[in-house]
């Protein structure tokens, strides 16, 4: 293969429990509005014919969390805990929600922070969302369990934490649409791949962080990720 004109970037990859391998980042895609009552806080009210996706680079990834610096650009930087679904399989072309559990590797728990302000002057104005999404380290996200050790997405409870209080939580029982009904929705959508994240949206309660906040966010005792932000 002739030699890259520039350094080819590496891939983002996620730890996964009880494998040495990690699993290489090919896209995030990312659902909005799926749950009820964060849909009523921002204003909007559940409609179950269209799910709302968006996507961030793989590179937003910032692996097993940690310290980040600040993000630029926003007076208003809010936390979205959501669980991960990691793919494991290509999809095949189309997929019904009964096939699209056997696409599924595992699953994560991440952040999907958002520059609150410039969504809002985006929605105002009916632009796109990426810089308000889509930004670097934009999305912290712990290792990967896979899914036999996970168990059935049942009532496994999300919760994040600022500085030591609760912010956010909510049983996975409580999303609109499910895993597989997202997974077949995307994959009418797009070519899905082994190596795919999904967000799966966030419960109520998102609010800003400041500089110098930590997080800790969990799924019961399953998944745990930890983090903070740099002062200014
Ligand atoms: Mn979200």
């Amino acid at each position: 293969m002739p030699d890259p004109i520039v350094a080819a970037p590496a891939a983002p990859t996620l730890a996964v429990r009880g494998d040495a391998r990690r699993f290489p980042v090919h896209r995030i895609y990312c659902v909005g509005r799926n749950f009820a009552e964060h849909a009523r806080e921002m204003g909007s009210e559940i409609d179950r014919g269209t799910p709302v996706f968006f996507m961030k680079p793989a590179d937003a990834v910032l692996a097993g969390g940690g310290e980040q610096p600040f993000p630029s650009a926003t007076s208003d930087l809010h936390h979205e805990v959501e669980l991960v679904v990691a793919l494991g399989r290509d999809a095949e072309g189309e997929v019904t929600a009964d096939q699209a559990m056997a696409l599924v590797l595992g699953y994560a728990l991440g952040l999907d922070l958002t520059r609150r302000d410039l969504q809002a002057k985006a929605k105002a104005k009916g632009l796109p969302w990426d810089t308000a999404k889509g930004f670097d380290r934009s999305a912290p996200i712990s290792e990967v369990i896979p899914a036999a050790q996970f168990g059935a997405l049942a009532a496994q409870r999300l919760m994040l934490s600022v500085n030591g209080s609760v912010r956010q939580q909510a049983p996975l029982s409580d999303m609109v649409w499910s895993v597989p009904e997202i997974i077949a929705e995307l994959s009418r959508l797009y070519e899905l791949r082994a190596g795919d994240l999904i967000f799966m949206g966030t419960p109520a309660g998102v609010a800003a962080l400041q500089p110098g906040d930590r997080y800790h966010a969990a799924i019961d005792e399953l998944l745990h990720l930890d983090g903070s932000f740099t002062s200014r």
